[in-house]
């Protein structure tokens, strides 16, 4: 068993960037220290010697205030000598990091090394950057997230997000790493004792689909007997950023909120999706999951909290 501290009543499944926007908005509206966070790691590889956890740390960065928000990932004001040192020298360099990004994952990777877990790092990143709310990895085992394409690669994830830019042509995801790996102990404990619980507006797919994947944690969220609500990361048939629609259609699902919301059928009762998806309310309904619309563009922290309210009145109404 692990020495965490007693369960905290709001638990929030979460990738990067979606479900750092939403994030931040959801402190707004619950104590930070009332939050824990399950987050994907099956975007993990190693870089340069040292161990990148993009999700863990854009969460992370977030919730401390300090993501670079013109760039969408990364800390606001970081320098880039060590990366423009390594690209002058002749290495590959698709993968922009900053360096004191680096020196939070070289930190990661002596202490990994010296015997600490994934889980260990990231409570002590939070804390140093002041963080109250509980980042948890969803396994401290390597989970690599794998995305075959039609023309016989297998990339990383992070090879086909990064490197290729993210292009049409993906035959299947490979989520086999998670569906073997051991669940963090400590974040099936906070499902388990969760109060309400909370899919972010996270990629279905490569970021969500992989923390569902870890054995124990659709069970434990099926054995929690309250509500699950979840935010569509689809607005108007298309995801805000990134290749949600690329990968929802590799796995055959529809780009839309209704389409999310069948692939979290079961295990969701509630869905917060756009507005300009109204239309898609009664069918959404219709599949047991009571759903409201709202503006659900976190342009700014103030739209996220008013999500995150609309998603927590939801939960309340579910009881
Ligand atoms: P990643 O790991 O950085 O790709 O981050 P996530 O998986 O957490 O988030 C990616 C998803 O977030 C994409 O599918 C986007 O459509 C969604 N997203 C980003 N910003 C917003 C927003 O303001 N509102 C909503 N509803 N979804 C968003
Ligand atoms: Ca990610």
């Amino acid at each position: 068993m692990t020495d965490r501290a007693a369960a905290r009543p709001v638990v929030a499944l979460a990738g990067g960037v979606g479900a750092s926007r939403f994030l931040r908005g959801l402190v707004r509206v619950v104590a930070p220290a009332n939050v824990s966070t399950v987050v994907n790691t099956g975007d993990d590889r190693e870089f340069y010697g040292v161990h990148v956890a993009p999700d863990l740390d854009i969460v992370t960065y977030a919730l401390a205030g300090a993501v670079d928000s013109a760039r969408g990932y990364g800390l606001a004001g970081d320098t880039f000598a060590l990366i423009e040192y390594l690209e002058q020298a002749g290495h590959d360099t698709w993968f922009r990091l900053g360096d004191r990004d680096f020196a939070h994952c070289l930190d990661r990777t002596l202490q990994l090394r010296a015997g600490a877990g994934l889980g260990q790092c990231a409570d002590q990143l939070r804390r140093r950057l002041g963080v109250a709310t509980e980042i948890l990895p969803m396994t401290e085992d390597p989970a690599p997230t794998l995305v075959a394409m039609q023309d016989g690669r297998v990339l990383h994830f992070e090879e086909y997000l990064v490197r290729e830019r993210a292009p049409d042509g993906v035959a299947s995801v490979d989520l086999r790493a998670a569906s073997g790996a051991a669940p963090f102990p400590a974040a099936l404990e906070a499902i388990a004792g969760a109060q309400t619980l909370l899919v972010c507006p996270s990629n279905p797919v490569v970021s969500i689909g992989p923390i569902l994947a870890v054995p124990g944690v659709r069970d434990a969220i099926a054995a929690n007997p309250n509500p699950v609500v979840a935010i569509s990361p689809i607005i108007g048939g298309k995801p805000v950023k990134g290749p949600a629609d690329r990968l929802l259609r590799a796995i055959g699902s529809e780009v839309s909120a209704r389409g999310v919301a069948k692939l979290y059928r079961g295990l969701v009762q509630g869905m917060v999706i756009d507005r300009v998806d109204a239309d898609q309310v009664s069918e959404i309904e219709a599949l047991g999951i009571r759903c409201r619309a709202v503006d659900t563009l976190m342009r700014t922290p103030e739209i996220a909290a008013q999500v995150a309210k609309t998603a927590l009145d939801l939960v309340a109404s579910l009881r």
